[in-house]
């Protein structure tokens, strides 16, 4: 309410000028059901899953007192190139919520029907999509990768039409909505659209909102020195998001401007995928193929990339471009400080000695040539006996039995080092180990273990949905009788990937 409105009030798509966002209220459903919530962010929130209108809210066919239904307007660069305006075509704001220990909790419905931002689509969601934005955002959470969350998934009752293979031949699905929640979804793009259209009373408007609301510490300086200091954070968090994903072997998939978070969460879980044989080069995203622009290994440069483009749209509120240049600097600075942090942390190393650097970038090496597991590699490599380092301790990583024989020698060589290394640490076996725990997960959400949920929930089994929920809010402990959660990929889901629409 502190950022100017849309005039119009209607859900035709359109241009929306001079306005941060449009009120638009979400399109009913047939038959809203809740299929599954977080408990944690129902107590975050304050909400009870057992009231009876709770997938009526969720669903938006009702609202709770103080709801108003919005979208925001924002744009963004999408595989290298403006796009000029994108906005919630089908993500709709609730409002806000004070919560008692975790401020301000922003509550946005995806899939809630269309927006002036929806262009010729159908601002809707299907189970499939929803399914993977619910159990992956939480799954991020409960690893400790800052992310948006996600209260509740509702099934509506109502069919939606996707075509998923691009062959003309759309199929009806069931629909679903995700009820997310974050601080703000301001994103770069929000920036980058007043900025498009030279704007600047939007564009100032909106960084102090921002600022005033989410950076209050920098609220009260001056002018200038204000932006300096927010660009820095946000390149800041940015810089430390990247180092995350890359330590638990997250691909988003979709890095475009308008997917890139003003408060350093992970956002809009589309066509993600998880690194299950290590390879730099690999991306989830089909559409993607070709180049490989949003591949794993590229992240950290895609997000400078789109750090750069943020820089850009704010650079009429600065005289020189001194201070955005140094904001790009400290995310150099502290992504590489943090990614050696990381990796330090997944060998058990407490602290940093010269060849640390050689001996993370020599593992990346071989895990890619030896195209092992990264998940179950660094969770084995915690059994390793330092005294008699053996390469058959992470033998469960091998996909493939050739590259196993090809890399035997030079992993024991590998081994061999580190266990020298770890012997010259003077920490305890025991805080070794417990850092090793702490930092490599057992549990992450591989793909086909996504899949295997949505289709037992589109044949309305919604158990397997929940064991694999559960086993993923706690992603660094050993829990008996689900070792089926923590395997490798099975061969019959190598080329099975994620899908968005
Ligand atoms: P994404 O690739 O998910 O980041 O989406 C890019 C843009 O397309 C955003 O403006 C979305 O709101 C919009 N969009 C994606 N899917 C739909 C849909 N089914 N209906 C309306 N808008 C959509
Ligand atoms: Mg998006
Ligand atoms: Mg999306």
């Amino acid at each position: 309410r502190e950022l100017p409105a849309d005039p119009e009030i209607s859900n035709g798509p359109r241009q929306v000028v001079g306005a941060a966002f449009s009120w638009v209220e979400p399109t009913p459903v047939a038959a809203p059901r809740l299929v599954a919530v977080s408990t944690e962010v129902a107590a975050m929130l304050g909400v009870s899953p057992d009231a009876p209108d709770f997938a009526a809210v969720f669903s938006g066919n009702a609202r709770l007192p103080g709801m108003t239904g919005y979208a925001m307007a924002y744009g963004g660069h999408q595989f290298g190139n403006w796009a000029g305006q994108l906005g919630d075509g089908r993500a709709l704001g609730l409002g806000e919520v004070i919560t008692a220990h975790d401020g301000r909790q922003e509550l946005q419905l995806k899939g809630a029907g269309r927006t002036p931002y929806s262009r010729g689509a159908d601002g809707r969601a299907v189970l499939r999509s929803s399914i993977r934005e619910f159990l992956c955002s939480e799954a991020m959470h409960h690893l400790g990768v800052p992310t948006t969350r996600a209260l509740s998934l509702v099934v509506t009752g109502d069919e939606v039409l996707r075509d998923v293979m691009y062959d003309g031949n759309p199929a009806l699905e069931p629909g679903a909505i995700v009820c997310r929640v974050a601080p703000s979804f301001i994103r770069f793009g929000s920036f980058e659209l007043p900025a498009a259209r030279n704007d600047l009373d939007l564009l100032r408007k909106l960084a102090d909102f921002t600022i005033g609301t989410h950076y209050p510490a920098f609220a009260g300086l001056d002018g200038e020195a204000r932006y300096a200091a927010f660009f820095a954070e946000v390149c800041e968090r940015t810089a430390r998001l990247m180092a995350h994903w890359m330590r638990v072997g997250f691909v988003h998939g979709v890095m475009n401007t308008d997917n890139m978070s003003i408060l350093g969460l992970t956002i809009d879980y589309g066509p993600y995928g998880w690194v299950d044989d290590f390879d730099p080069d690999w991306t989830p995203n089909t559409t993607d193929r070709a180049h490989k622009r949003y591949r794993f290994g590229h992240q950290p440069r895609v997000a400078y990339w789109n750090l750069q483009r943020l820089a850009q749209a704010l650079s009429p509120l600065f005289t020189g471009v001194e201070a955005l240049q140094d904001g790009l600097d400290r995310y150099v600075e502290v992504f590489e400080a943090t990614d050696a942090a990381f990796s330090a942390a997944k060998l058990g190393l407490v602290t940093t000695r010269e060849g640390d650097e050689a001996l993370v970038a020599d593992l990346r090496g071989l895990l890619t040539l030896g195209g092992m597991d990264m998940t179950i590699f660094y969770r084995d490599l915690a059994l390793l006996d330092l005294d008699a380092p053996h390469p058959g301790v992470v033998g469960a990583a091998f996909y493939e039995d050739e590259k196993r024989v090809a890399t035997q020698e030079a992993l024991g060589a590998w081994l061999q080092r580190y266990a020298e290394r770890v012997r010259a640490e003077a920490s305890p076996a025991s805080e070794r180990l417990a850092l090793m725990h702490a930092s490599n997960p057992r549990y992450v959400l591989r793909n086909y273990l996504a899949q295997q949920v949505i289709d037992s929930a589109e044949q309305g089994d919604y158990a397997p949905l929940h064991e694999l929920m559960e086993t993923l809010r706690r992603p660094y402990d050993e829990q008996p009788g689900r070792d089926h959660l923590a395997g490798r990929r099975p061969e019959w889901a190598r080329d099975r990937v994620g899908c968005s629409m």
